[in-house]
């Protein structure tokens, strides 16, 4: 996912492009926002951290782009391309160290298992089946 702060300041296309370049495949994609209730429960596993609140007003606060990847290991190769969850920490030459603000505001989402990459593509695309 490509969350509101990399979309609202106009990174989509460039982050596209580092996606596309790195070997991944889009099988899915859209443009589309979140309102608090599915953000909410597209973050449940966070529901009793503090940054809670924050994360979903942030995540609802304006378009997002969710795509479906498909690469060889791509669990692992994409978070290894979007770099740590905190852009102080994330390496050079990753989408968060040259897109992300801070830790809340960091630009891209990765799903986390090829489990969640599953149910991740279910929360956006209805049935989703791969082509
Ligand atoms: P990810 O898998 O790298 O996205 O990281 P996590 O699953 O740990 O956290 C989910 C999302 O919650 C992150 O991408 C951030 O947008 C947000 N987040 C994580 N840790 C913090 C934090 O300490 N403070 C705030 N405000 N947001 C956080």
């Amino acid at each position: 996912m490509i969350k509101p702060d990399a979309v609202g300041n106009g990174h989509t296309g460039k982050i596209i492009d580092q996606i596309i370049s790195n070997g991944f495949r889009i099988v899915a994609m859209k443009y589309t926002c979140l309102s608090e209730e599915t953000a909410g429960r597209f973050y449940d596993v966070h529901r009793t951290r503090p940054f809670f609140k924050d994360l979903v007003d942030f995540m609802s606060s304006g378009p997002i782009v969710a795509a479906v990847l498909e690469k060889n290991n791509a669990v692992e190769d994409f978070r290894k391309l979007i770099g740590a969850t905190d852009p102080k920490k994330a390496e050079p030459g990753t989408i968060r160290n040259l897109f992300a603000k801070s830790i809340e505001a960091n630009a891209v989402h990765g799903s986390d298992s090829d489990e969640n990459a599953a149910i991740e593509a279910n929360f956006f695309f209805n049935q989703f089946e791969r082509f």
